[in-house]
């Protein structure tokens, strides 16, 4: 399982991660997107690569280990 962290900062409203990985991802009321939980590993990476500034950061559970980017 992953963690999922998108970052207010540099999240810029685009909706890449969303319309990519809509299981996974989800727009706030604020425009800044945010993660589903539960959501599959594969829909997890899909949104976050689909990030055109890197803004969302996934994280292995078990090792702590950050799997992207
Ligand atoms: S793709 Fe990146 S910048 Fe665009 S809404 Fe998702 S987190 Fe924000």
């Amino acid at each position: 399982m992953y963690r999922v962290e998108v970052d207010r900062n540099l999240c810029s409203s685009t909706s890449n991660c969303v319309e990519d990985a809509p299981l996974a991802f989800e727009m706030g009321e604020d425009g800044i997107a945010r993660a589903i939980s539960g959501a599959a590993p594969d829909e997890v990476l899909r949104g976050a690569q689909s990030c055109p500034v890197e803004a969302i950061r996934v994280y292995d559970i078990a090792s702590g280990k950050r799997v992207f980017p």
